[in-house]
């Protein structure tokens, strides 16, 4: 293989819905894969996925491919404050919806995508050598966060390091989920438990817990039992009592932007182009949203411009720039207003929680946002 229309690089869940989604306009696509690093972990994370995640990943034909356990819906959300009482509640059913969201096992999704792809007569995987040897006419660098072509371009990742960890694990509690994502907004940390049907079906959590990273190291260096404690102390046992059933993982955490997101024949999305704190369950979401968009802008060009064209990759990032940053914003100010341990900061974003749960419309707005509806 000499040339393709289209070389994808990065073969995580952004780089390879890529590839399928270029795939399906009958692009031909070349997708540079990295071998597994043989000491790299299982992956524990669960994503929450929005409404438009799951249409792009339907459209794609790997949605219907998941086994059953391995995506749960999401009716009910409940969100406390550190003051007693403090909390807000969101509602599929409030929402007029289905389900506010999935909750998606991470190694299942990227395997399914993987098979979809070997099976793409327009997709051609290539090793890194070979890779080095194609020709492309767009080079779309989905490399994630530490993205090496990136830097060699000379664009730079405007990073703030938050100094906090996120844990993840996947837990098993004693009383069925029903549905119910919790989540705990304090100072300073910020833990979410999503229901998830694996291993015990009704019964599993995915946990996302981030710390500072002191704190994180401790938690990190205990025993299971030690942990698993140190979890019911921290959520009251208001979801039941939980107990370990995967090893734990540690991500730290930063909020980042690339300089520049595209340029003569080359293009950045998901990662590689932005990151985001976990809090919102939005970074996937937001790379996924990538993928359509650039799919659909390279869908709707004139005939004859070409796909390195920065003019039509401009399209892309102008779609795609605002809703980014808007959520690296929202995000970061929530981190902010939960960090003040001032007691008029802790006072007004408690009753601001109230308040948004007692006036539906906001809360019917945010969720819609969020929903990406
Ligand atoms: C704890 C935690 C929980 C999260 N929960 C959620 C959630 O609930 N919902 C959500 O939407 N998001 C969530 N996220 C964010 C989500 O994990 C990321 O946004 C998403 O994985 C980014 O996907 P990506 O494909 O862009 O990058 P990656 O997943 O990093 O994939 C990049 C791929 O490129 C490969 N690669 C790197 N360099 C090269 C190279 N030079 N050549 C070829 N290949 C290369 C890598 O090996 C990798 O396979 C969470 C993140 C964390 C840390």
């Amino acid at each position: 293989m000499k040339h393709v229309d289209v070389l994808v690089r990065g073969a995580g869940i952004v780089g390879q819905s890529l590839a399928l989604a270029l795939a399906r306009l009958g692009l031909t696509v070349g997708l540079r894969t990295d071998a597994p690093r043989a000491d790299a972990a299982p992956d524990v994370r669960a994503y929450a996925l929005n409404a438009a995640s799951v249409a792009l990943l339907k459209s794609l034909k790997v949605w219907d491919a998941l086994p059953a356990h391995a995506a749960t819906p999401v009716y009910d959300m409940h969100v406390q404050g550190d003051a007693e009482g403090a909390a807000i509640d969101f509602s599929a059913w409030e929402q007029r919806t289905g389900e506010l969201a999935w909750i998606v096992d991470a190694p299942v999704l990227e395997r399914e995508l993987g098979s979809a792809v070997r099976f793409s007569p327009h997709v051609h995987l290539l090793a890194a050598p070979q890779a080095e040897q194609v020709q492309a006419d767009l080079v779309a660098l989905c490399e994630g966060k530490a993205s090496a072509t990136r830097e060699s371009l000379g664009v730079r990742f405007e990073r703030h390091d938050y100094g906090h960890s996120a844990i993840a694990a996947r837990l098993v509690s004693s009383v069925p989920h029903q549905g119910t994502a919790r989540q705990w907004f304090r100072s300073p940390d910020v833990l979410a438990l999503l229901p998830f049907d694996s291993p015990e079906p009704q019964h599993s959590f995915a946990l996302v817990w981030s710390l500072p990273r002191e704190r994180c190291a401790e938690l990190m260096a205990l025993d299971d039992e030690a942990f698993a404690a140190a979890l019911m102390a921290a959520t009251r046992g208001e979801a039941g009592d939980l107990r370990l059933a995967s090893p734990r993982a540690e991500w730290p955490l930063a909020i980042a932007q690339a300089s520049a997101w595209c340029g003569p024949g080359w293009v950045l999305l998901g990662d590689a182009a932005h990151l985001v704190h976990p809090l919102a369950g939005q970074g996937l979401n937001l790379g996924l949203a990538d993928v359509a968009a650039l799919a659909q802008v390279i869908e709707a060009r004139e005939p004859w411009r070409p796909l390195s064209d920065e003019k039509l990759l401009r399209r892309y990032v102008r779609e795609r720039a605002l809703p980014t940053w808007a959520m690296g914003r929202v995000t970061d100010g929530l981190l902010n207003l939960f960090a003040q341990s001032a007691p008029g900061a802790r006072e007004l974003r408690n009753r601001g929680l109230d308040l948004v749960n007692r006036i539906t419309p906001v809360k019917r707005w945010l969720t819609a946002r969020a929903l990406d509806r």
